[in-house]
C-alpha cells in the first residue's frame, strides 16, 4: 500500500543492522596485472646484471690495461672485436692490487675493460707479453652474437610469461563458441547475434506469435512506429526514445517481444545476454560494448538487445575505496557512454530484459537511457489460454481437447512453462503411438512439469491458490470497507516477483497523512494474514512481506510521528547515518516496543472483527479470485456495494485509467 507517503519512516527503523554486509574485499583481477608489470619491471631492469652477479668489473683506458698485463695481473684476455673492447680477467693473487678488494666483495672472476685501437696492435702487445712471460694464458676473441643470446637469456623469463599469459587468453577466448584460432583476438569483439533479413536465422516472429501481454505489446508497437517512420515523430520535433527495458519474470517471452518487434519493423536485430559482456579480463567487458555499437550504427536503424542486463547493471557500489573501477563497472559505464554518446535520430534503439528492476543502477533508468520500463508479468488465466492456443497451432490435438481446462490447471506457468507443456504432451503421445495429442498427455505433461519445476519457480498447487485467494481477498474485504483505507484498483492471485499475489491500489495524492488513515492502512496490511488465519486456521509465511511493512510503519508513527499516547509529540529521528547511539533511554526503548507490539495487535483485532462481519463478502471474492485470477474494482464493488465515502482519488479513478502504483504484495 501507499507507503511513499511517508518516505522517512521506512528503512530507518532497523537501519543500524545493514550496511555490513558485502564489506568483504573482493578479488580483483587489476592486482594480477600489477604483479605482472611489477614483476616484468624487476626483470627488465634488474636483469642485465643478474648473470654476474657478484662480479666486480671496472672500465680502464688502454694504457693502465697494458700495464696491468705488464705487471702479470692477467689470467685471461678476452677480445671483442665488434665492440672493439678487450676484457682482462685479473688473477686471484692480484685482486686486491686492482681492485683494493678482497676476493669475497670482488667474486672470483673479476675483470677489467678497456677500449683498444686496433685488432693487430692488441695481438702485437699480448704476442710481446706472452715472449716475455707476464701473460701465460691465450687471447681469445668473441663475437657479438654472445651478446645477443646474453639478452635472449636475460629477457626469456618476461617471454615466458607472455607466452603462458597468451595461452590463457586463448583460453578464454575460444571458451565462448568463438572456437579455432584468434580467440585472444576476439575477446574485445562483442559476441552478439544478428538476426537479419535475407539470412539463415532471419527472425519470422511477429506480434501474433505472443498471446496475452496486451499492454506490453502496445507499448512495443510505439517502438516498431518509432523505426520505421522516425520522421513522422521528429518533424513535430520529438526524440526518439533510446531505450526500453521489459521487465517481467523469466519466460514470460521478453525475448520473444523484441525478437516480434525486430520482425515487425523489418530491422536487424543484435541479441546478446549481459553476462556475454562479463570476462575475467579488464576492459574486454567495455570493448565489446564498445564493438556492439559500432556494428549496430553500421546497420541502423536496428535494434540492440541485451537480455539479463542485471548482469552489467548492477547499481554501482557506493564504497568508492573498493571496487572502484571493478570489470563490471567498467563494462556499464561504457555502455552508459555509448547509450550517450549516439544520437537520438540515429535509428538504434535499445531494448533490454530483466527480471530484478529494483537491483539496476539508477542511471541506466534515467532519461535518455532506459527511460521507458516495459512491465511484461506472468500470463493470467485468459493470457495463458492465448499462449495455449499459439502453442497448440502446429500441435495435432485431438477434437476433444479443451483449452480452458488446460489454462485452469496451469496457474503461475509462465509462457515458456506452457510452450514446454505442449510439446512435451505431443511427446508423451508420440510415445504411446497415438494419432492426436488428448487431453490426457496435456494433463500427464502439466503433471510432470510442476513436479519438475515445483522447486524452481512460483507453480501452485490448488491449495496454495485457495490459501493466497483467501488472503488476497482479506486486504480487498478491509480497504473496501474501512474509510481510510486507499481504494482497491486490482487484485490477483498470479504471482509476480517475489510476491504471490498482489493488490493495487491508487495511494491518494496527499502531502500529509493523518493518524486514522495510517490506522486504517496498517488494518488492510494486516487482513492478508488475518483471514488466512480465520478462515484456514493456519498461517503462512506468505504474510512476511505485510508484517515487514506494518512493523516499520507502526515503528515510525510511535518512534518518529509522537502518534502513540505514551509517547506523544516526541520523535527520536535522527538522520546521522552512523550513529550508534539511541538517542532515548534503554527504559523508552522498552516502551516504544510495546506501544509497537500494542498498536500491530490492535488493528489486527480489528481486521479479524471485519473479517468475520463481511465473512460472505469475502468467501465471495476469495472464490471469484480462484475462478478468474484477477478481479477488478467493479467485482468488489458487486459484493460489497458501493463505498460510502467518495474521495478525492476515486473522483480521479473514475477519470483515469488505472495505474499500478502503490501495489501490495501478498
Ligand atoms: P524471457 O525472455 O522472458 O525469459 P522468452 O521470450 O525467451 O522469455 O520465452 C521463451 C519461450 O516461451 C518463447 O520462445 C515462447 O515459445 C514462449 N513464450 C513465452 N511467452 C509467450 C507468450 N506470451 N506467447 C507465446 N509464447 C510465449
Ligand atoms: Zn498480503
Amino acid at each position: 500500500m501507499a507507503d511513499q507517503n511517508q518516505p522517512n519512516i521506512n528503512g530507518n527503523a532497523n537501519s543500524t543492522n545493514r550496511g555490513n554486509k558485502n564489506k568483504m574485499p573482493r578479488f580483483n583481477f587489476t592486482w594480477v596485472y600489477v604483479l605482472i608489470a611489477l614483476a616484468l619491471g624487476y626483470l627488465f631492469f634488474a636483469g642485465g646484471d643478474m648473470q654476474q652477479s657478484g662480479t666486480a668489473s671496472k672500465k680502464v683506458t688502454y694504457t693502465v690495461f697494458k700495464q696491468y698485463v705488464e705487471q702479470g695481473y692477467a689470467n685471461k684476455i678476452i677480445a671483442n672485436k665488434d665492440e672493439g673492447s678487450v676484457r682482462m680477467y685479473v688473477k686471484p693473487e692480484h685482486i686486491r692490487d686492482v681492485f683494493q678488494q678482497g676476493v669475497e666483495q670482488t667474486g672470483k672472476q673479476p675483470f677489467v675493460q678497456a677500449e683498444f685501437p686496433s685488432a693487430d696492435k692488441l695481438d702485437e702487445f699480448v704476442e710481446a707479453q706472452q715472449e716475455l712471460g707476464n701473460f701465460k694464458g691465450e687471447l681469445s676473441y668473441k663475437r657479438s652474437d654472445d651478446t645477443f643470446m646474453q639478452v635472449f637469456w636475460n629477457l626469456f623469463p618476461l617471454l615466458f610469461i607472455i607466452a603462458v599469459w597468451i595461452f590463457i587468453m586463448r583460453r578464454m577466448g575460444s571458451g565462448g563458441g568463438v572456437g579455432g584460432m584468434g580467440g585472444i583476438f576476439n575477446v574485445g569483439r562483442s559476441r552478439a547475434q544478428l538476426v537479419e533479413k535475407g539470412t539463415e536465422n532471419e527472425s519470422k516472429v511477429t506480434f501474433k506469435d505472443v498471446a496475452g501481454q496486451a499492454s506490453a505489446k502496445q507499448e512495443v508497437q510505439e517502438i516498431v512506429e518509432f523505426l520505421k517512420n522516425p520522421n513522422k515523430f521528429t518533424d513535430l520535433g520529438g526524440k526518439i526514445p533510446k531505450g526500453a527495458l521489459l521487465v517481467g519474470p523469466p519466460g514470460t517471452g521478453k525475448t520473444l517481444l523484441a525478437k516480434a518487434v525486430a520482425g515487425e519493423a523489418d530491422v536487424p536485430f543484435f541479441s546478446m545476454s549481459g553476462s556475454d559482456f562479463v570476462e575475467m579480463f579488464v576492459g574486454v567487458g567495455a570493448s565489446r560494448v564498445r564493438d556492439l555499437f559500432r556494428q549496430a550504427k553500421e546497420k541502423a536503424p536496428c535494434i540492440i538487445f541485451i537480455d539479463e542486463i542485471d548482469a552489467v547493471g548492477r547499481a554501482r557500489s557506493r564504497n568508492a575505496m573498493m571496487g572502484g573501477n571493478d570489470e563490471r563497472e567498467s563494462t556499464l559505464n561504457q555502455l552508459l557512454t555509448e547509450m550517450d554518446g549516439f544520437g537520438t535520430n540515429s535509428g538504434v534503439i535499445i531494448m533490454a530484459a530483466t527480471n530484478r528492476a529494483d537491483i539496476l543502477d539508477k542511471a541506466l533508468l534515467r532519461a535518455g537511457r532506459f527511460d521507458r520500463q516495459i512491465h511484461v508479468d506472468l500470463p493470467d488465466l485468459n493470457e495463458r489460454k492465448a499462449v495455449f492456443k499459439v502453442h497448440l497451432r502446429p500441435i495435432k490435438v485431438d477434437a476433444s481437447l479443451d483449452i480452458d481446462l488446460l489454462a485452469r490447471q496451469t496457474p503461475g506457468f509462465s509462457g515458456a512453462d506452457i510452450a514446454n507443456v505442449c510439446n512435451e504432451a505431443a511427446l508423451i503421445a508420440a510415445r504411446h503411438g497415438k494419432q492426436a495429442v488428448t487431453k490426457e498427455d496435456f494433463l500427464a505433461a502439466v503433471d510432470r512439469i510442476v513436479g519438475g519445476l515445483e522447486k524452481k519457480t512460483k507453480v501452485m498447487t490448488e491449495d496454495e491458490k485457495r490459501t493466497i485467494a483467501l488472503h488476497e481477498a482479506g486486504h480487498a474485504t478491509i480497504s473496501w470497507n474501512l474509510q481510510y483505507a486507499n481504494p482497491l484498483i486490482k487484485v490477483t492471485i498470479v504471482p509476480r516477483g517475489r510476491a504471490l499475489g498482489a493488490a493495487w491500489y491508487l495511494p491518494e495524492e496527499r502531502q500529509i497523512t493523518t493518524r486514522e488513515q495510517m490506522l486504517d492502512e496498517m488494518c488492510a496490511t494486516l487482513g492478508g494474514r488475518a483471514a488466512e488465519e480465520l478462515f484456514t486456521g493456519h498461517i503462512s509465511s506468505g504474510a512476511m512481506n505485510d508484517l515487514e511493512r506494518v512493523t516499520k510503519q507502526a515503528y515510525g508513527m510511535i518512534a518518529y510521528m509522537g502518534m502513540s499516547d505514551a509517547l506523544p509529540n516526541l520523535c527520536y529521528y535522527s538522520n546521522e547515518e552512523y550513529s550508534w547511539q539511541r538517542p532515548y533511554s534503554e527504559a523508552t526503548a522498552e516502551l516504544i516496543d510495546k506501544e509497537v507490539k500494542r498498536m500491530i495487535a490492535e488493528q489486527y483485532d480489528r481486521a479479524k472483527r471485519l473479517l468475520l462481519e463481511k465473512r460472505e463478502g469475502h468467501k465471495a471474492l476469495a472464490d471469484l479470485l480462484v475462478e478468474r485470477e484477477v478481479i477488478y474494482a467493479e467485482d468488489v464493488e458487486n459484493i460489497f456495494g458501493k463505498r460510502p465515502w467518495v474521495s478525492r482519488t476515486e473522483e480521479l479513478l473514475t477519470s483515469q485509467p488505472a495505474n499500478d502504483d502503490g501495489e501490495d504484495n501478498l
